[in-house]
This record gives structure tokens, sequence and C-alpha cells, in this order.
């Protein structure tokens, strides 16, 4: 997929929420925070149609999580193939991503830096190097660091910080061994992306 290289607060301005894509940065000096008016020479809040708040919403998500058009798209015909609440179970399936969880987990400082981690190999799920970002992790499963990578000066930099990571209730983490276990798949209450799924199901139910 094509990846989105202009400078990403911007996307932030557009949606108006902190999509923490800048790693320290977003806690210490975001810009959304000291210009939370969406991008552009005539950037002003406007008032938004129906239509316009739910594209916003998907994009939110779909920028939050770092997916394309297509591969969201996926997500949700996949979601909507499930028994149950198709908004529900599409945020979910995007919490799943190995991803998300290398994030979540405390070994990257943003999802894209999480994307970039696993794209590069660093990652290994149940003794196997997992090299997709998009793999979908399952209770049981084990996600470790592999050996060479902690050779490097980026995760000698974080070992420190990483033993007093919080991790979400549905994951364990051994910092000292740089492994996380998932312990059971997520609630919807522990996915924290500041998306209203609603309006998703509404848009691509039209
Ligand atoms: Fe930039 Fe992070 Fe703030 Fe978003 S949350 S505007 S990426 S600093």
């Amino acid at each position: 997929m094509s990846r989105y290289t202009n400078a990403v607060c911007r996307l932030c301005r557009r949606e108006a929420h902190k999509l923490y894509l800048k790693g320290d940065k977003c806690f210490t000096k975001c810009t959304l925070e000291k210009r939370p008016t969406p991008p552009g020479q005539h950037g002003r809040a406007r008032r938004l149609s129906e239509y316009g708040s739910q594209l916003r919403e998907k994009q939110k998500a779909k920028r939050f999580y770092g997916v394309g058009e297509k591969q969201f798209r996926n997500y949700f015909a996949r979601a909507a193939r499930v028994r149950g609440e198709t908004g529900k179970t599409l945020m979910l399936l995007l919490e799943r991503r190995l991803d998300n969880v290398i994030y979540r987990a405390g070994f990257a400082r943003s999802r894209p830096e999480a994307r970039q981690i696993v794209n590069h190999g660093h990652i290994e799920v149940n003794g196997r190097k997992v090299d997709i970002p998009s793999f979908l992790v399952s209770a049981g499963d084990e996600i470790k660091l592999r050996p060479r990578a902690l050779k490097l000066e980026k995760f000698k930099a974080m070992a420190e910080g990483l033993a007093g990571h919080n991790v979400p209730a549905w994951m364990s983490l051994d910092a000292e061994n740089w492994k996380v276990t998932i312990l059971r798949l997520p609630e919807r209450d522990e996915v924290d992306a500041p998306v209203d799924e609603r309006l998703i199901v509404e848009l691509y139910s039209k």
C-alpha cells in the first residue's frame, strides 16, 4: 500500500484528535495542542454533514492504525462476516494487528515505529520470525524481540523504560526478555482508539 509521508501531525490536525504518530513528541510538544485547527491555508473547523462525519471517523481509524483504504475495507468485510456487532469486531481486529501489539507492549514509541520494527524482521511470534505488520495475534501467542535486535542501540536505550511500561490487561509483559504474551483477546473498552465505529458501519451500509 502507499504510505503517507507528509508531516504526520497534519493528520491529527485534520482529524482534530491526537493519533500518537510521533512517539515521545506526542507527549511533550504536541503540534495539535499548539495548533488545533485543520491544516491548510484556510484551516477552520467546518460543520460536517452526516456523510462528512462518517467519512472522517473512517479516516481517523485508518490513520490511527496506519492502514490503507483497501486493507481497511477488507477488515470491514471480514468483520461483517462475523456474528455480532460489526463495528466492535472491526475495532478488535485492528487492535490485534502485530504492529499495534508491539506498540502497546512498549517496544516502540509510536505505531509507525512499531510497523517499521516488524517490517525490519525484529519480531518473532511463537519462535518464528514474522515481518508482516498486519499479522493478527491470537490468545496464547508469545511475541518477542529477536536476539540480534537486542544489540541495537535503539532497544538498549529503551530497555530501562520498558520495565515500568503498563500494558493492557489482555497481555503480559516480560520486560527483561522483551517478551509479551497474549493472555486473551481484547475487549472493546480496552481499545484506546478515539473512534466511534458506529459511524463507520453507517458509512459502509449506504
Ligand atoms: Fe503530532 Fe503526535 Fe501531536 Fe499527533 S499526537 S499532532 S503526531 S505530536
